[in-house]
């Protein structure tokens, strides 16, 4: 299949296709994949060893918990066939971009260390991508960054497979990295932070193999970090480039509608960091979200998103619900030796 690429630099655009055996098989399981396959076949795409190959993928495919994947075999022939790449870019590195503080602070962290960065970005006919388009595109142009957008119309598939999948497009971070490898980049990084690398083509083993199987390295700059990490660097050292209230990360019709589990989280990283001082609308809207779904696991969380939670909270307290209120402070008493450990911790990164 041929991918259309948007190629955009400043206000000048160009338009080309890019296609690999990769792709295709990358398209092809994930169709079998939404149409309740147990067992899917491909020619190897790669020159990694077939078992190897066969089972990164299986595991990839297999998300979320509950729902039944397929094991994914690979055939002993090897294929290259449609390969048809882009050698304008040839050694770039390639950001893999949607226009988010943990994507835009990665593009931001390899302007800022001299790697002379391209943006990435997919339209796979995600719900929201009309207005990650316009993101991307503005935080691009803000930053004189190259973009290649790509279009990979996968909504048709989307809709077959969404009910039993909700959000998740299985393999979607492998599938852009696929396009990626189009373009001849020295490496490929994909931002995913310490708390967040759980879907399986965003997890340590895809950062750890992905190398091995497709000779290129991929890697996120952050993923010992967490979002509040993130935005303790940005204010330390980026803000000369952009604002990171400027990132993107609620897709409601505004970009930041103040009442969803995306805008939550965001805001308890814009808080506990420092980088606001304003009290948070989210923190009264979705309430419930977070004495519910939050406090309720706030035990098992990790000890770095329960203190970034607790800080941000703590700091409005008297703003909150008298239920939320009764939640942070006993907690905070809880777990204060962590939380004085924690504020120490984001300090000395504002020193960097
Ligand atoms: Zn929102």
């Amino acid at each position: 299949m041929k991918v259309n690429v948007k190629i955009m630099k400043n206000d000048s655009s160009k338009e080309i296709s890019v296609s690999s055996a990769l792709i295709d098989n990358l398209y092809y399981i994930i169709k079998e994949t939404y149409l309740n396959a147990e067992k899917i076949e491909i020619d190897n795409p790669t020159n990694a060893d077939n078992n190897e190959l066969g089972d990164f993928l299986t595991y990839i495919l297999a998300y979320p918990k509950g729902v039944k994947t397929p094991q994914v075999i690979v055939r002993d022939k090897f294929i290259n066939t449609n390969n048809h790449y882009y050698d304008k870019f040839k050694n770039r590195v390639l950001v893999c971009f949607s226009g988010g503080v943990d994507s835009t602070g990665a593009l931001i962290k390899m302007i800022d260390t001299g790697k002379n960065p391209i943006a990435i970005w997919c339209d796979y006919g995600q719900p929201y991508r009309n207005p990650e388009r316009k993101a991307v595109e503005s935080i691009c142009k803000k930053l004189k960054v190259t973009l290649i957008e790509a279009t990979l119309d996968l909504s048709d598939l989307i809709a077959i497979g969404g009910e039993r999948f909700g959000h998740v497009f299985p393999a979607r971070n492998l599938m852009i990295s696929a396009i990626a490898l189009c373009f001849y980049p020295k490496e490929i990084v994909l931002a995913g932070l310490c708390d967040e690398l759980i879907v399986p083509d965003k997890s340590i083993r895809m950062y750890n193999e992905f190398v091995k199987y497709f000779g290129v390295q991929l890697y996120s700059p952050f993923v010992t970090m967490t979002k509040t990490e993130v935005l303790c660097l940005w204010k330390a050292k980026w803000d000369k480039y952009l604002n990171a209230n400027e990132t993107v990360s609620c897709y409601s019709d505004n970009g930041n509608c103040q009442n969803c589990s995306s805008c939550a989280k965001r805001e308890v990283a814009f808080v506990a960091s420092g980088y606001s001082d304003q009290y948070p609308k989210v923190f009264d809207n979705q309430h419930k979200l977070i004495e519910e779904h939050w406090f309720s696991r706030i035990d098992i969380f990790q000890y770095e998103r329960r203190t970034d939670m607790l800080i941000a909270l703590h700091k409005y307290v008297d703003k909150l619900t008298p239920k939320l209120q009764e939640l942070v402070n006993l907690n905070y008493k809880k777990y204060k030796n962590e939380i004085d450990v924690r504020i120490k911790e984001l300090e000395n990164l504002k020193l960097q």
